[in-house]
This record gives structure tokens, sequence and C-alpha cells, in this order.
């Protein structure tokens, strides 16, 4: 029975981990829990961000599913995902976003397939950030090491080749960031080179945008910056129907916490309206990861068909089901 470190987050974390707890345990996928928190929850409880026995727990396990965690913008403490992300170097955010037949968006008959590499533990989320009081100046900076550039690009392309993708775009500013996005430019071409059976090509971020909004079908790997890749990744959620749908996982060479692309959403907390299926997509990845390819399918499946029946689906969906009533939905059509 493999052991998960298991962290509920704050906001709609509960609910959603909830949800996907009641429908692992009616498929009876071989995992145990183990329950541990960090964030907002458990610093009003005790006074701890990330408690000692939640990293115990990560570094025991080498495998967590997290909700998501508030990060107060602007003041406060330095956001617990990216410190989980440096600390264990889970360099690769992998955040695959595809048209589901039953999810409603201006994209549903484009087939959408695509997986973005997002790099996870350098740019400008280095924590590199200083303010010169005197003179009003504020400087955050935008760091790039050669190593982790390669390895993320490296991932991408393998990522590629091992599920049989064609093409890998590297999404960049190297026309304006002439050092730090040469580092990664030259770490793409690099890493085309080690596989030639894969297409590679460039694209400057500003026309990526464009690109993925005009004709996103084009897009099968993407790779990118940390934070052009938190960026493109809501954009790539809002073409398959919205951060309430698509997945992510933080990946390093010995530890992965899989998590959903979207926040701990407050405004709607508590209030049972919360979609899981972007945290059941990431426990599903989670499934893959460690080899529990059945049971990932065939949760997936009972998630496809619950998804075809509106009435049974969440109201961001365009339904008026709560989230249990939502995973009970799913747990029925196992
Ligand atoms: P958000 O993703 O929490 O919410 C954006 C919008 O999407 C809201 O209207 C919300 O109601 C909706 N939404 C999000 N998830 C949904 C779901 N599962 N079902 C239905 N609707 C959903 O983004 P935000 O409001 O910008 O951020 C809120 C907090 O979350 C901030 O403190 C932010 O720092 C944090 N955050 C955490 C993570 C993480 O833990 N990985 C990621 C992003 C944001």
């Amino acid at each position: 029975m493999q052991l998960i470190t298991l962290i509920p987050g704050d906001g709609i974390g509960p609910e959603i981990t909830k949800a996907v707890t009641d429908i692992f345990a009616a498929a009876e996928v071989p995992v145990q829990w183990e329950e541990q928190n960090a964030g907002q929850t458990t610093f009003d409880a005790s006074g701890e961000l990330i408690p000692q026995a939640l990293l115990d727990s990560l570094e025991k396990n080498r495998v967590g599913l997290k909700g998501p965690i508030t990060t107060p913008v602007g003041k406060g403490f330095r956001s617990i995902n990216v410190t989980l992300r440096q600390k264990y170097n889970l360099y690769q955010n992998v955040r695959p976003s595809k048209t589901t037949p039953g999810i409603a968006s201006r994209y549903a008959d484009s087939g959408i397939d695509l997986v973005l590499f997002r790099e996870n533990t350098e740019g400008l989320y280095s924590g590199l950030e200083m303010y010169d009081e005197h003179n009003g100046i504020a400087d955050s900076i935008a760091r790039n090491t050669v190593v982790g550039a390669r390895r993320i690009c490296r991932a991408a392309f393998a990522y590629a080749a091992k599920h049989g993708r064609k093409k890998v775009t590297m999404a960049h500013k190297a026309n304006i960031l002439k050092v730090a996005g040469k580092v990664m430019l030259d770490a793409a071409q690099e890493a085309a080179r080690e596989f030639p059976q894969i297409q590679y090509e460039e694209k400057i971020i500003d026309n990526m945008c464009m690109q993925l909004v005009i004709r996103p079908e084009q897009f099968d790997v993407i790779v990118t910056t940390n934070l052009f890749g938190d960026i493109l990744s809501d954009l790539c959620a809002g073409l398959v129907g919205g951060l309430g749908v698509v997945a992510g996982a933080n990946i390093g060479d010995d530890m992965a916490i899989f998590e959903a692309v979207h926040g701990s959403a407050p405004d709607i907390a508590g209030q049972g309206k919360a979609n899981p299926t972007a945290l059941l997509r990431s426990a599903l990845m989670m499934l893959h990861h460690i080899g529990e390819h059945a049971k990932a399918d065939q949760i997936e499946k009972a998630l496809h068909l619950t998804l075809l029946d509106k009435s049974k689906c969440t109201g961001d969906l365009g339904g008026s089901a709560s989230t249990s009533e939502f995973t009970q939905a799913i747990i029925g059509n196992l």
C-alpha cells in the first residue's frame, strides 16, 4: 500500500481533497493517506506555516497530493508552494490542457491536447527581491541557471518522446532578456539536438499568447520559464474549460507533489460550490506516477461519464450540483 502525504490546504482545499479521498476509497485505490497540513490554516492553529511533521512525511513518502494554499499579496509569508518546490527541487511543473466532451469552452471542438512544462524553481520566482527605499527602486531578479534550464528543457523533450508527442515549443523572451532568456534558449536547442525525432520550434512569449488564443491546437508540448509558465497555464486552462478542470504536477528527480492549477478560491470556500475535477485529475496524474494505471483509467472514465450529464456538475461547469453531489455522481459511475 503506497503512503501518500495529503495536504488539504486552505479555502476550498479541504472540500476538494475530501472529494478525491472519497472517490479513491470507493474505487478501492491501494493508497494510504498521511494527512499533514500547511498554510494559513496551520498558522492560525499553531503558528507554523510548514510544520516539520509535513516535511518529514514528504521526505519519507516522496509523493504528495496538495490542495491550494492562500498566499498574501505583497506582504506576509513567502509562498509555501514556491518554498516546497524549491526546497525539494521539484523543477518540472507539468500542466496538461485537453478539451473534454461535456466541458464547455469556446474551443470545445478544436481538439486541444497540450502539455505545458513550466520551470518551477528559478526565474522571477527565485526570491531575489530588494527595495531601495531611499531611491524608490524595486528589483526582482530573474535568475535562470544553466543547470536549471537544461533539466527542464530535457524533461519536456523526454516527456514528448515517452508519450508519442511530436513537437516541443519553447516560449521565451530572449529578444529582450538577452541573458536569462538566452540561457533557456540554448538549453532548449541542446535538448532538441538530443531528441532529433521531436520537432522543435521557438516562439516569443507575446506571439505565443496570441497563437494560443487563435489556433491552440497547433501546440503539443510547451516549455517555458517560471513566470511565463504560470501565466500561460491559466490561459491554457481558459481554453479548455477553466481553472476548475486542469491538473498539475510538481516533479523532481526523487519527489513529486500533485496539485490543481487553481488557488484556494476564497470567494466560494465553504459553500459546496467548488469543482473537484482539477484536483481529481491531479490525483490521477499521481496514480500514473506510482504505476496505478488501471485505477487511474477507471476513475477517469467515471469522471468523463459524469461530465456528460450537466445536472450532475458544479456551477462553473454549467450545472447546479454541489461538490458532494458531483462527487457522489462520479462514485456512482465507477
Ligand atoms: P483562484 O484560482 O483561487 O480563483 C480564481 C477564480 O476561479 C475564482 O473566481 C474562483 O472561485 C474560481 N475557481 C478556482 N478554482 C475553482 C474550482 N475548483 N471550482 C470552481 N471555481 C474555481 O485564484 P485567486 O483568487 O487569484 O487566488 C486565491 C488564493 O490562492 C491566493 O492567495 C493565491 O496566492 C492562492 N493560489 C494558490 C495556488 C496553489 O496553492 N498552488 C495557486 C494559485 C493561487
